[in-house]
């Protein structure tokens, strides 16, 4: 097995990666099984130094959120699609109208050559190996760009991929802002960005010069509905689960509330009693994730005083501290009703605050959530199915979980992705597999055919067969 030398320039391991996959276009079963499990022997053998890699870029991460949130969905995906690849590369057969039989049609899946995969540090390892596993598994070379803010993980993902995969199969580059850019304008066969909806521009823009296709996993302001018919007590427990993992520091939590007017106290109180149960301590417990860095723990600090200095109310958990515990381990706040212009309100938050926005109606909540980019998740609480439906029909989101947070991503048939600003594209079960593949139109014709009817020269024999 060769070694990527990781400072091997990117255009060279680019070329590297092009030859190969023109020169082994038919990636039979055999070698797509033996790259995941080497991806999966990876993450067995190092889940240790992965999780506190992770402790380490946070400062303060659970090991065990990063074996459920990073390693356990790998290992589910690998599960998928070890299991679903022979039948996933088959050719499809369709049927074949009557003026064209009897020819013989079929969709033959391809690999697409070589990806490019763009990853975030929220969820460090499985946000950057689970489309490289996606894409490996529909027979493509992969090159990775792991996040600059979690360089410990990054490193470590670097070092172990370079030991197991040979440079023209799978390799990793570290690296900031610049790298990240000189990496987006490669021309890839497919271009797979997780990220701020801000950066996922630039990537469009820079794939766009290629024609190189994107997938754009991107974020957003994923609302949260609560109809009159929902229990608070059981609400807000899911509410303050999705929110406080990670510390809000995730793509699909709720950003925000769409509270009936009226319910604030009882939410109030009920959100207080589902922290105190979740998180009984906050700095010092180990459950509770740090803000991954001072840039971002400050922009949170701002979002909050400039609601604050326009007068809104806002109500810290009130759960006691452990000990001293890492400095960006930040309260959780509620935020009732800030204003609209506010950049809580106008900005993607990932951190712990939550605004509670009162409405008056099923209707407003709704008007609400059209008025605004379509979100990546939405998730509705409530007993009323005919309310849910009327949201569910008039909303569009990249996905929904009814009556829980989260939920929707951890469901391996469904496509997982945004929609509009909140992205472009999905991926996860055969849409994941799908989106790495190329569907190629195959005809075989038949010496029966009668296609030399509608050969010229046209006139009465042509009109005749057409009419
Ligand atoms: P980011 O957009 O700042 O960075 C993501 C990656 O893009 C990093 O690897 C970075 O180095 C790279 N990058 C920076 N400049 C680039 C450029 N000019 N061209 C190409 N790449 C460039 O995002 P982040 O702060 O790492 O992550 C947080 C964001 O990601 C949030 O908006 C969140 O909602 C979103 N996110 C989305 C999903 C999803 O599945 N939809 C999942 C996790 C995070």
């Amino acid at each position: 097995m060769s070694q990527t030398p990781p400072d091997l320039p990117l255009r060279a391991s680019f070329d590297a990666q092009y030859q190969a996959s023109r020169l082994q276009v038919d990636v039979p079963l055999s070698v797509r099984r033996d790259r995941l499990e080497r991806v999966r022997a990876l993450i067995e053998d190092n889940a240790q130094a992965l999780c506190d890699a992770v402790q380490a870029d946070f400062g303060v991460r659970s090991p065990d959120l990063t074996e459920v949130a990073d390693l356990f969905v790998l290992r589910a995906m690998i599960g998928q699609l070890r299991s679903h690849l022979p039948r996933w590369m088959k050719p499809q057969r369709v049927s074949t109208p009557i003026y064209l039989q009897p020819a013989k049609a079929r969709i033959q899946r391809q690999p697409l050559g070589v990806v490019g995969v763009i990853a975030p540090w929220n969820y460090p390892i499985q946000l950057a190996l689970g489309p490289a596993l996606v894409a490996l598994a529909a027979g493509n070379r992969v090159m990775l760009k792991p996040s600059e803010l979690t360089p410990h993980t990054s490193a470590l993902m670097a070092q172990l991929v370079h030991q197991r995969f040979a440079a023209d199969e799978f390799a990793v580059f570290l690296g900031g802002a610049d790298v990240a850019a000189e990496f987006a304008a490669l021309p890839f066969d497919h271009l797979f960005f997780t990220g701020s909806t801000a950066v996922g521009r630039r990537v469009a823009e820079a794939a766009a010069r290629h024609l190189t296709p994107t997938t754009l996993e991107l974020g957003g302001k994923s609302p949260c509905i609560i109809d009159r018919s929902a229990d608070l007590a059981a609400v807000t427990d899911k509410i303050v689960h999705g929110k406080l993992l990670n510390a809000g520091q995730t793509c699909i939590a709720p950003d925000y509330v769409l509270l009936p007017r009226g319910l604030e106290t009882d939410f109030e109180q009920a959100w207080q009693a589902s922290v105190a149960r979740l998180f009984p301590t906050l700095r010092g417990n180990q459950d509770y994730a740090a803000i991954v860095s001072d840039r971002h723990h400050a922009r949170l600090q701002d979002l909050l005083a400039e609601v604050r200095a326009q007068g809104a109310r806002v109500v810290e958990a009130a759960v006691p501290d452990a000990g001293e515990g890492h400095a960006r381990q930040m309260r959780p706040a509620l935020v009732f009703a800030p204003a609209e212009q506010s950049r809580l309100m106008q900005e993607e938050i990932f951190g712990p605050i939550l605004p509670v926005m009162p409405c008056d109606s099923a209707e407003e909540a709704i008007a609400f959530i059209n008025a605004r980019p379509r979100p990546l998740a939405l998730y509705w609480f409530g007993n009323d199915t005919a309310a849910r439906d009327q949201v569910l029909a008039r909303t569009v989101s990249g996905g929904v979980t009814v009556n829980d947070t989260l939920m929707h991503i951890a469901h391996e048939n469904l496509p997982f992705g945004g929609v509009g600003e909140s992205g472009l594209g999905a991926y996860h079960g055969e849409t994941g597999f799908l989106r790495f593949t190329h569907q190629k139109s195959v005809l075989v014709q038949s010496r029966l055919a009668m296609g030399h009817l509608f050969y010229p020269p046209y006139g009465q024999r042509f009109r005749q067969v057409i009419g």
